[in-house]
């Protein structure tokens, strides 16, 4: 079953933020790539700019599907735009490295977590072809932090210990504002790459 795409005079505006359901499933594959993903993708870019990330994946705009945008350079026109539709991981190193990540659903949140070093993934661009890329540094930690996000999970599952201490209670705090519609306030309280 797949919801279809968004509809054009309706675009995405809005970040879904924890503690919402739509962050914990498992995205579907998108069939066809073609006008209209096109247009999601370019929406999705226009929002993760808007918000200030370097990386942002379709359900953290509410939508199921395999999309991936980034620019490590968190702006138009600088760095590289990047789409990847139905990315997969195919391999990745034995060293990881650990570092703080932040993400665009979880403001004013933010804990190490250690990642492989270098992955390759398989994707489709945004003609449909496949294409096989290496990634390593920053590339591979948000290649890994946005699959992640298609797959459901959230990066404070892989919190380091020290940082799982007193994760609750900001968990707890961030969902009281969300209710409360105060959470993008949380935002740009610690300057960091935010996913
Ligand atoms: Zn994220």
């Amino acid at each position: 079953m797949t919801a279809p795409l968004p509809d054009p005079d309706n675009p995405l505006v809005d970040i879904v933020f924890y503690p919402d359901s739509r962050l914990s499933k498992r995205c579907v594959e998108v069939a066809k790539v073609g006008p209209d993903l096109r247009e999601t993708a370019r929406e999705m870019l226009e929002v993760m700019y808007r918000e200030g990330g370097i990386g942002l994946a379709a359900p953290q705009v509410g939508l199921d599907r395999r999309i991936i945008v980034m620019n490590l350079a968190g702006r138009p026109g600088a760095g590289e735009e990047r789409v990847l539709v139905n990315p997969t991981v195919l391999a990745e190193s034995r060293d990881t490295s650990e570092t703080e990540e932040g993400c665009l659903s979880f403001p004013g949140i933010s804990g190490r977590v250690a990642r492989a070093a270098s992955v390759r993934f398989r994707f489709q661009d945004l003609s449909g072809e496949p294409r096989e890329v290496e990634a390593d540094a920053l590339f591979a930690r948000c290649v890994q932090h946005e699959v992640d996000h298609l797959d459901g999970v959230l990066f404070v599952t892989k919190f380091s210990p020290a940082d799982q201490i007193g994760l609750k209670r900001r968990l707890r705090e961030l969902e009281e504002r969300v209710r409360a519609g105060t959470a993008r306030s949380l935002r740009r309280t610690r300057e960091k790459a935010a996913l």
